[in-house]
């Protein structure tokens, strides 16, 4: 169902390969034990050497789409094949678009250099949430203080994406707390501080093949070089630190909605063979139900890369971004739950790949903002709500 260059369909149908060949079966073998694939697992060394050979295209004309469709369509492919493993990647992650607008020359190439033509899997992390909650980032309790040394962090944070194997934790912690959120700032935490304890990776219902991790910053130093954007922030944004973390944020959420529509595709085509093979499909009510689940997905799709569109073309998206995050990851619980009544018994006894896509797409109307949350961000921006 895509209109994409010749360029973008090629590489698309690499990741498919890739896909079809690894990620879903890695996926599946993390989620049949609970837990992530260690970081010395085959699996990210073969993923390391896959992008080696197959780099995603570049900002440099190759592929006329810009960088946010890219982004949507090949994070659509890939969740397609297991969402968990796409997180789980080898790479910067969710703080590489953070680290790249808001930290300073000499830190995107400290942090983000080593990524760059490596043979060795490295990842990095980022770290918001607190046990107190992860939407309210005013009640953010986790502080940071200046010394003559450094900076030394005192908190707790949760639920954080690869944060026990990756080479930095970009931790956001409050500077300044009379000013509220202005103050908040973000630091790099180095593997190995020592100030950072009580590291436990969480037990998921889904999306079991990366890390959820829980930590505790007890005076956790690091040196003055570790802020980002550097001691002094204005420069390096239009606005406040805390405002070019959180913008960046905006633009990943269209990822995110990407992602939910690979997750929804999986659930339906699971659900169209399944109702093929067993003839389930003779009944017109599960006929209907298809063309429902369908009708759906598409619209999803079109909502996310008219929101990515936009990001491209530097028109502003914040409703597009926040309604394509809502309506795609309702799209793929709804699907996911479609999926598991079109199956039946088989799903509901956890044999069927329905099921662990069910228990899956929960959390993608959680990340990086939550339903509600989004609500509040289209209201706002729609008919004015105050903050
Ligand atoms: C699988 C997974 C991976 C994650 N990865 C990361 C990560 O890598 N880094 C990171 O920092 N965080 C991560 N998170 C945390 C995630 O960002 C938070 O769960 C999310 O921001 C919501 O915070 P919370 O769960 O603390 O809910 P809370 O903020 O405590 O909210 C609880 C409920 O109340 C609702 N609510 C809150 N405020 C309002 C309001 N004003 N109006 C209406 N409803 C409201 C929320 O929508 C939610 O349903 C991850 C979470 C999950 C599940």
């Amino acid at each position: 169902m895509n209109n994409f260059s010749a360029a973008l369909n090629a590489y698309i149908e690499q990741v498919r390969e890739w896909g079809q060949r690894e990620v879903r079966r890695a996926g599946l073998e993390a989620d049949r034990n609970g837990a992530p694939l260690p970081p010395d697992h085959p699996y990210f060394a073969a993923y390391v050497d896959f992008r080696r050979r197959h780099p995603v295209p570049a900002d440099d004309g190759a592929v006329p789409e810009g960088p946010a469709v890219r982004m949507a369509a090949i994070n659509e492919e890939n969740a397609y094949w297991d969402r968990g493993m796409g997180v789980a990647a080898p790479g910067p992650g969710l703080p590489a678009p953070i680290v790249t607008a808001a930290g300073t020359p000499e830190q995107r190439e400290r942090f983000l250099g080593p990524f760059r033509g490596t043979d060795i899997p490295r990842w990095g992390s980022f770290a918001l949430t607190e046990p107190s909650g992860g939407s309210d980032t005013a009640a953010f309790r986790t502080r940071a203080t200046r010394t003559d040394r450094g900076y030394l962090l005192n908190g707790a944070k949760c639920f954080i994406g690869n944060a026990a194997r990756a080479d930095w934790v970009l931790v956001q912690a409050n500077l300044d707390p009379e000013k509220g959120r202005a103050g908040q700032r973000s630091f790099f935490v180095e593997r190995g501080n020592r100030g950072m304890t009580g590291i436990k990776i969480e037990k998921k219902m889904g999306l079991r093949a990366y890390e959820s991790v829980s930590f505790i910053l007890e005076d956790c130093e690091v040196p003055h070089d570790n802020i980002l954007g550097g001691e002094r922030p204005e420069r390096t944004s239009k606005s406040s630190a805390y405002g070019a973390t959180m913008g960046t944020l905006n633009t990943t959420r269209v990822g995110v909605a990407a992602s939910a529509v690979g997750l929804a595709r999986s659930a339906y085509d699971e659900a169209l063979n399944f109702a093929t093979q067993s003839g389930a499909f003779k009944s017109i009510r599960v006929r209907d139900r298809l063309e429902v689940m369908y009708r759906q997905l598409r619209a999803a799709w079109l909502m996310t890369l008219r929101a990515a569109w936009k990001a491209d073309n530097r028109i502003p998206n914040i409703v597009d971004a926040s309604m394509a995050k809502v309506f795609a990851a309702e799209t793929a619980q709804d699907l996911a739950s479609a999926g598991m009544e079109i199956v039946g018994l088989e799903a509901g006894a956890g044999h069927h790949l329905v099921e662990k896509l069910f228990r899956d797409a929960k959390a993608l109307n959680i990340v990086e903002g939550t339903g509600q949350i989004q609500r509040i961000i289209m209201a706002r921006n729609l008919v004015g709500l105050p903050r």
